[in-house]
């Protein structure tokens, strides 16, 4: 029976056709020559875009979005270092706003968590529907302390992108504040070496626990403790009750932090003893050992050099700008070949990292591997439901890696390649309240503006105003 006033099926269709027309007149990527990888991007974007479109600050996206029960549909870190950046780039300012509003709406709830293990500030959980913790595993709730770094990357990113200084003065600090806390409270002074260490931790790479000095978190924490004050005004010192005392101890950590780091190899080290494993290449392993997760025990896959996801390496991509090709270049052939990206997470990392470093062949098929994990079934795993926040790192391992997007000092920069086998790709993003089409072939790379104000971009490092079209050689 209809409800009065009810919609009539026709109607409903035609809505529902037309706001999918939008969505994909400002999201497809357009691949020519290589049909596998343009059926990757486009099934994943729709999967994402079924799964969450910003409406609504109360909801978030879980990685497995509603097509299985592991995960249980909650939120992970994965939302602020994954998600954020691609819908950054396709929906509305709005949209990213909400993600970062979510947690800004849970702040109450992560300083609860932190209160519970005795620690002060916020702790953002690993796994969570209302903002209290909701996982069960020691290592992930009290270790895995890089999701709330990630928090704070996140606030960073958005304003970096949009140019929205005001959510920083409305939200974005008091977020920034507690997290800070939260890092100042969970360092220790080692007296021996006079510099301040965080024990305990697991970083993104779940295949070790309970690691000293995780490279990536300890950089994490003293990037936001800087950060943080970097934002301070005059007037927030009384606003949020921050004393002499905290801005003295938060740039004591920033200067006395400790890095590990290996002078024969010239890199940072994953953690305090990662150099001590017998260390030899994932290429090494059997064909019968893959994926690790389903075949070796978990004291063996503790024990051993592989790694799970990007760890230093996800600093690396964090923070691009803060280091040189070379330190880029040393880390990645040091770290990528005993990774076995058996998280979804892992492959777009690498893909963007790759296309920096002219890597191209290996940037393509880290691509292929998270364009295609659940089509392809990669990691044996596609059963447990989808991979739905790792494929927008297939989205980001074209647009920050074949195309080299990156946005410095408020102004869009692109270093595009054309994988071998395309004849090209296109695709449009937002910024700043303009509109743009970029499309990449082998020697040329033409910008469109096609909606907004002109804006001035760097393609292969030539800077030039854009008002309609602008053809770039390489
Ligand atoms: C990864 C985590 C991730 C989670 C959900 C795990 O396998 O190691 O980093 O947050 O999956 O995607």
């Amino acid at each position: 029976m209809a409800r009065e006033g009810a919609k009539d099926y026709g109607t409903v269709r035609q809505e529902h056709t037309e706001a999918w027309e939008a969505r994909w007149e400002k999201a497809d990527v357009v691949i020519t020559g290589d049909s596998a990888a343009q059926q990757g991007i486009r099934y994943n974007i729709f999967q994402l875009f079924s799964t969450y479109y910003g409406e609504d600050s109360r909801l978030n996206v879980g990685p497995k979005g509603f097509t299985g029960e592991k995960y249980g549909g909650a939120t992970y870190w994965d939302t602020e270092a994954f998600i954020l950046p691609m819908y950054l780039a396709l929906t509305s300012e709005e949209v990213p706003r909400n993600l970062l509003k979510y947690r800004y709406n849970q702040l109450a709830e992560a300083k609860m968590n932190a209160q519970k293990i005795g620690l002060p500030g916020a702790l953002y959980p690993m796994v969570t529907f209302t903002g209290i913790e909701c996982h069960n595993e020691w290592e992930i709730t009290f270790e895995e302390i890089h999701r709330n770094g990630t928090m704070a990357y996140a606030i960073y990113n958005y304003v970096n992108y949009t140019g929205d200084t005001k959510y920083l003065a409305e939200y974005g600090l008091e977020v920034l504040i507690e997290i800070s806390r939260f890092w100042a409270g969970r360092v220790h002074l080692s007296e021996r070496l006079d510099r301040y260490m965080i024990h305990g931790v697991t970083g993104p790479n779940e295949y070790e626990n309970n690691v000293n000095n995780n490279w990536f978190t300890n950089y994490l924490a003293v990037w936001t403790l800087s950060y943080t004050l970097q934002q301070l005004e005059d007037e927030d010192f009384a606003r949020f009750g921050i004393t002499e005392d905290e801005v003295r101890v938060w740039r004591d950590i920033v200067k006395r932090m400790y890095f590990p780091y290996d002078e024969k190899w010239q890199i940072f080290v994953q953690h305090d003893t990662f150099l001590d494993k017998e260390l030899r290449p994932a290429d090494t392993l059997r064909e019968t050992d893959l994926p690790l997760n389903q075949n070796w025990s978990w004291d063996k896959i503790l024990r051993s050099c592989f790694i799970k996801q990007a760890d230093v390496l996800q600093g690396i991509y964090y923070f691009g700008d803060n280091f040189d090709f070379d330190t880029k270049q040393r880390n990645f052939e040091f770290y990528e070949p005993l990774t076995v990206h058996e998280s979804s997470l892992s492959p777009s990392v690498h893909a963007v990292l790759a296309s920096e470093l002219g890597k191209e062949e290996k940037a393509v098929e880290m691509y292929e591997r998270t364009a295609r994990l659940d089509l392809d079934n990669y990691n044996n795993d596609t059963d447990d439901g989808l991979h739905i926040t790792s494929m927008a790192g297939s989205w980001l391992s074209i647009v920050q890696g074949f195309a080299g997007m990156r946005v410095r000092a408020g102004k869009l920069h692109f270093d595009p390649f054309l994988p071998k086998g395309w004849t090209e790709y296109a695709f449009k993003i937002n910024f700043r309240k303009s509109l743009i089409q970029v499309s990449v072939k082998d020697e040329e790379t033409v910008l469109t503006l096609l909606d907004g104000a002109p804006l001035v971009v760097k393609v292969y490092g030539e800077e030039r105003q854009l008002d309609q079209a602008q053809v770039f050689s390489k």
